[in-house]
């Protein structure tokens, strides 16, 4: 297996779930971090997806069965700052994997995609059918990799699964590998870190049309999410095809709710300062997983919220730092 962006948060906790398999692994990011190191199991090539040349020869030496393509910008409210970024990365660098995929005759690839996909949408829970109208550049850049990979699918019969994540959060089972991008956008990590630090936490936007006013999320624990991987891989491997699936759970949870779980699970007091709406956030994100459920038998194990936290929290307090800088370099 072929994982991109494998030294980022559900990267690596994928590629040491694959290992766990007994796949042998591949990985490829821009920057190299401890866990990939660590575990040393897994070949770790340093490269821009961007640069296909690059990408061609590493497939054509390596031919991996699949690629489980996460590598790309995460921050929806940075996307309606840099949408150039968002576009040159999460559309060009994919499109740059996809043609290096063409090239050497690599024909299986799962896709990390999003629920940003839908934007603000009229019902909720949300099907795959439900109409796309993304409230930001990132929400956007990933909807067109959607419809380049419908596209390789029909005219080079490339197959590939879009999987459409709501909100990955908590920790591998050990709590040795979560969440910690740079900068950190998400509220669990967030709020967790001001709870353990004293700091005050800033909810975003209070005025939403939802029961408490703040925005819903459908949270997904990411050893779910990651095991949701492991199906889609075996299930295109035996069936090639294209196909999109929600992942998420079908329940949502308001951010006042989230705020509240962490209290209770850290046992701290949080100070929670009420600011404007982000850019680009959706008022209610909730999944309708039916589909994947069906197709392929997933369903979520560990996604109660509170278990999520107490996961995220396991990780706050003893796991190591993703993207660890030692001496100035990362290792
Ligand atoms: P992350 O930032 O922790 O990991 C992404 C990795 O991709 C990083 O290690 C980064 O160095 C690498 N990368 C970025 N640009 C690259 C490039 N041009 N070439 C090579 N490597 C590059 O993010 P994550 O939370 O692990 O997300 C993984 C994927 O899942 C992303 O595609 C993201 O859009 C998608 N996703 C994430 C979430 C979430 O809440 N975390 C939700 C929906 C979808």
């Amino acid at each position: 297996m072929l994982v991109t962006g494998g030294a980022g948060y559900i990267g690596s906790i994928m590629t040491n779930i694959l290992l766990d398999n007994n796949h042998d692994v591949v990985v490829v990011d821009r920057v190299k971090n401890s866990s990939v190191e660590v575990n040393n199991k897994a070949k770790f090539h340093q490269l821009d997806i961007l640069n296909t040349a690059e990408l061609v020869e590493l497939l054509a030496s390596e031919q991996p069965t699949a690629v489980i393509h996460f590598a790309g910008l995460i921050s929806m409210e940075e996307s309606t700052r840099k949408p150039e970024l968002y576009f040159k990365v999460n559309t060009t660098g994919s499109l740059s994997l996809l043609t290096a995929m063409l090239n050497t005759g690599t024909n299986n690839l799962i896709f990390s995609s999003s629920a940003g996909v839908y934007g603000d949408t009229d019902t909720v829970p949300i099907t795959e059918l439900a109409a796309k109208r993304p409230t930001n550049p990132y929400g956007e850049s990933k909807l067109m990799v959607e419809a380049m990979l419908a596209w390789f699918w029909r005219t080079k019969h490339l197959a590939s699964l879009a999987l459409r994540y709501y909100n990955p959060a908590g920790a591998s089972l050990d709590g040795s590998l979560g969440e910690n991008h740079k900068p950190e956008t998400h509220i669990i990590p967030l709020a967790l870190k001001a709870a353990k630090e004293g700091t005050e936490f800033k909810l975003y936007g209070s005025d939403y049309d939802t029961a408490d006013g703040s925005c819903v999320r459908d949270y997904i624990h990411v050893v779910d999410l990651c095991q949701a991987h492991l199906m889609a891989l075996d299930s295109l491997i035996s069936q090639a095809r294209h196909d999109t699936y929600n992942i998420g759970t079908g329940k949502g949870w308001s951010n006042k709710e989230v705020i509240d779980t962490v209290k209770k699970v850290t046992r701290k007091e949080l100070s929670v300062k009420i600011e404007a709406r982000r850019p680009g956030d959706a008022a209610e994100l909730i999944a309708d997983p039916t589909k994947i459920k069906q197709a392929l038998g997933w369903k979520p194990t560990h996604s109660d919220l509170e278990e999520i936290i107490r996961s995220a929290w396991e990780y706050a307090n003893q796991g190591r730092s993703l993207h660890e800088v030692e001496g100035g370099t990362l290792r």
